[in-house]
């Protein structure tokens, strides 16, 4: 990912989150490349993990992404805008009456219940959706209506799935499954992260027994960690959505994939303080000596977690100030962090400087264990209010 720029910044930018849409392509077809044959997807749910699914998308597309996964039917009515010809599954499945929906939009629930099944099935014949015609058959060729939805497989996560009765009821349902078009056979693994746990293993094979009751179908089991795990995890398709961000959540070794998201923040003052002072909301940090406090444009409105804030006795979140990491000290605010540069060497912090607050030097992982959490938090949290820069092709990058 290029160097940050701030040279061209509209005047006032208090903060900047930069998107390379380049490296996310590059993500894209590095996993692509690596489970071939089986298809790569991608997940986008959540405004593109909060970088923006107006611009993501388009950039998965045109490096070939043709399957895309969201939350919400909400969220694949703006997936079909940015792409009108891709596959879009919706995760949450079939919400009581939200089929036709769907059918509007051409969009395959995640279908998690025999409920959910018959609802959807009863659907296909009420609303018959223009945008179909010329699907039948393609997918597969013994469905009906060309309908396509997804079947969710409970494994052991125990989150949204059929389970092994739903699943053989189904089975032995002729008259359902002849309405029903299985695009996909799905399930998804706890434990992925880590490539020692039991649970990987025991949830590929009950994958396989579960799968095998229904009509054979493309089958997919692995997001950004499991499809680390090895070729038995690919099948014929994978879903990751955190790896394609630059997420390196995978505890058994490298992802493929380089980072896409840097966070600048703009330095609004510079207070040298004796020692005895406090700084910020319920004056919890005290300067234990003298002290050079800057007061940087990001809070927890940006996305800066208020669980990065410090007292005297522990460490916060970090930032990189002329290349040198700086500590928060005190309270995280809404709009603005305080931190100690009294140790930046060189050339003093001053007003109009910028901080890092996740680009080279600190990644997405490494904040979101400073805030006890996780780097799809962190993405997902990424503020509105800062200015947003995509980086790109010269046909992809733009501004908003
Ligand atoms: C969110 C999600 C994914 C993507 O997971 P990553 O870890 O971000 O790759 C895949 N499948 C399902 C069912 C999900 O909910």
């Amino acid at each position: 990912m290029p160097p940050f720029d701030p040279d061209r910044l509209p005047a006032g930018t208090t903060g900047v989150v930069t998107v390379d849409l380049a490296a996310l392509a590059g993500n894209w077809r590095a996993l692509a490349a690596l489970v071939a044959p089986a298809e790569c997807a991608a997940v986008v749910k959540a405004d593109a993990y909060g970088l923006g699914a107006a611009e993501v998308v388009p950039a998965l597309a045109k490096a070939g992404c043709r399957t895309f996964f969201v939350a919400t039917a909400q969220e694949a009515a703006q997936i079909r805008t940015l792409a009108p010809s891709a596959t879009i599954y919706v995760l949450d499945g079939l919400l009581p009456g939200s089929a036709e929906a769907l059918h509007a939009i051409n969009a395959r629930p995640v279908l998690s219940s025999l409920e959910q099944v018959k609802e959807w099935a009863a659907s296909t014949t009420e609303f018959p959706s223009p945008l179909r015609a010329g699907v039948r058959g393609r997918e597969n060729p013994i469905g009906r209506g060309g309908i396509f939805c997804a079947l969710q497989l409970e494994t052991g996560l125990n989150r949204l799935g059929l389970g092994e009765a739903e699943i053989r009821a189904l089975a032995s349902d002729t008259d359902l499954l002849g309405r029903l078009d299985i695009g996909l056979i799905m399930s998804h693994l706890a434990c992925a992260d880590d490539p020692a746990h039991p649970m990987n293993s025991k949830q590929l094979a009950r994958f396989r027994e579960l799968s095998a009751l229904l009509p054979a179908a493309r089958r997919s089991l692995a997001a950004s960690d499991g499809l680390m795990l090895g070729k038995d995890y690919h099948f014929d398709l994978v879903r990751p959505g955190y790896a394609l961000y630059g997420g390196q959540a995978f505890r058994g070794g490298k992802t493929p994939v380089t980072p896409v998201v840097q966070v600048h923040a703009n330095v609004l003052q510079v207070h040298d303080m004796p020692a005895g002072e406090k700084v910020g909301y319920s004056a919890t940090w005290g300067c234990n000596g003298p002290r050079r406090i800057a007061t940087v444009a990001a809070g927890y409105a940006d996305g800066v977690f208020r669980h990065l804030s410090s007292a005297s006795a522990t460490i916060g979140g970090h930032v990189v100030i002329r290349g040198q990491r700086c500590e928060i000290a005190g309270r995280v605010s809404m709009d603005l962090i305080t931190v100690d540069v009294t140790s930046v060497e060189g050339e003093p912090v001053q007003r109009g400087d910028w901080a890092e607050l996740i680009g080279p030097h600190i990644t997405i992982e490494e904040v979101g264990s400073r805030a006890g959490t996780i780097g799809y938090e962190v993405l997902t949290r990424l503020g509105r209010r800062f200015h947003r820069v995509y980086l790109g092709e010269a046909d992809m990058a733009g501004e908003r």
